[in-house]
């Protein structure tokens, strides 16, 4: 098929000043813009035609050529995009010509020759779960339920009633976007009339109201893996909701919150855990039984031990998720202060107290306090 002359195609005259052109153009291209001719395959093929003309006609450069060899010019693979009519500008080096075309319409542009179907995977969904401590550094197996969209049974994702037709969205051409200029800027949003699935469902199902997905909830086994600490995530891919009209599902994440425990504190592979001994046992000297995670452990303490001081237990911790060694079990010894005591221990200790008076030697942190203060209200004299 020949093709027409790029003026004629723009109802003008080999010399035509570039106003002119611009002017025909824009006259043209409104007049049989495929939003305005709903369906119109000779308003598509006329639209496709003026804008090719224009893309030639509006380059000063192009336009000498065209000049000089006509239509020849470009059928050597010169200039790529002149002949691809939608879709070949933009990236191209016709800057121009997207400016003014979205000046014109306002927006109501966003086909590219490619059709392309815009995917719109699902989201990705949050589980927040409480587990043990036990449970995290053994690991553990849990049954949850979630909220969630899945893909609809009776259009299993389609979105279309069965037997009815799916289409190219109409407003952006199938590709799910749509053009707006607001003020000076070029703005691209959703088209709204598919939701940006590029796609117009002739009679939508009438399980998921042609979404292609319904709420449900599911029943999911997840294994928590031994180590985990508060804060790990875990993620199950594709266990998020379903994407719109059967794209591929999000993915779900399980977040590990881990229960205070009643003895152990947690920070990384270690543990810490306080253990009450009585001041007979911190000065004398004795054995004690510790808690572990795996059972009962028995700790000497030595003779004169202060309250604060702390016990390493080696691999007596957690060993982390990524793996590794396993940390350490520090017990900070607490000295009791004896209660609810009876006259007679109270004798006994009022008699220790008199042995001990004046003997700053049993009291090892007793004189460097008393110095410290001393200090301290001279400094205040000052
Ligand atoms: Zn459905
Ligand atoms: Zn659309």
């Amino acid at each position: 098929m020949a093709k027409k002359d790029y003026y004629e195609v723009l109802g003008l005259k080999k010399g035509a000043s570039e106003q002119d052109i611009k002017r025909a153009y824009k006259r043209l291209a409104s007049k049989h813009h495929p939003d305005k001719n709903q369906g119109s395959k000779e308003a598509e093929e006329k639209f496709k035609e003026i804008q090719e003309a224009y893309e030639v006609l509006g380059d000063s450069e192009k336009r000498a050529m065209y000049d000089q060899y006509g239509h020849q010019a470009f059928e050597q693979g010169g200039f790529g995009g002149a002949g691809g009519g939608f879709g070949g500008f933009g990236g191209g080096g016709f800057g121009g010509f997207e400016d003014i075309f979205s000046e014109m319409f306002g927006g109501g542009f966003g086909g590219g020759s490619g059709r392309r179907q815009r995917v719109v995977r699902g989201d990705d969904l949050r589980y927040d779960i409480e587990i043990t401590l036990e449970e995290a550094v053994k690991g553990v197996k849990k049954d949850i339920r979630i909220q969630t969209l899945a893909e609809c049974d009776t259009c299993h994702g389609s979105g279309a009633e069965k037997g009815s037709k799916v289409e190219t969205c109409p407003h952006c051409h199938g590709s799910g976007r749509i053009r707006r200029q607001q003020g000076f800027f070029m703005t691209e949003a959703t088209c709204p009339h598919c939701h940006g699935t590029g796609k117009k469902i002739e009679k939508p199902c009438h399980t998921c109201h042609g979404d292609g997905r319904v709420h449900k909830t599911k029943n999911l086994s997840v294994t928590i893996p031994a180590g985990v600490d508060t804060g790990n995530q875990l993620r199950l891919s594709g266990e998020g909701a379903a994407g719109e009209n059967g794209a591929p599902a999000g993915d779900l994440y399980v977040v590990i919150h881990v229960r205070e425990h009643e003895i152990f504190e947690r920070d990384g592979s270690n543990l810490y855990c306080e253990v009450p001994i009585s001041f007979t046992m911190a000065a004398l000297g004795g054995e004690i039984e510790v808690p572990t995670l795996d059972g009962k452990l028995k700790l000497k303490i030595p003779a004169e031990t202060q309250t604060g001081k702390l016990f390493r237990v080696r691999g007596k911790g957690v060993v982390s998720a990524r793996g590794g060694y396993a940390g350490d079990l520090i017990c900070r010894v607490v000295v009791e202060t004896p209660v609810s005591l009876n006259e007679e221990q109270k004798a006994l200790l009022r008699q220790l107290e008199e042995s001990l008076e004046g003997k700053s030697h049993h009291r090892p942190q007793q004189e460097g306090f008393l110095d410290s203060v001393k200090k301290f209200f001279s400094n205040l004299g000052k």
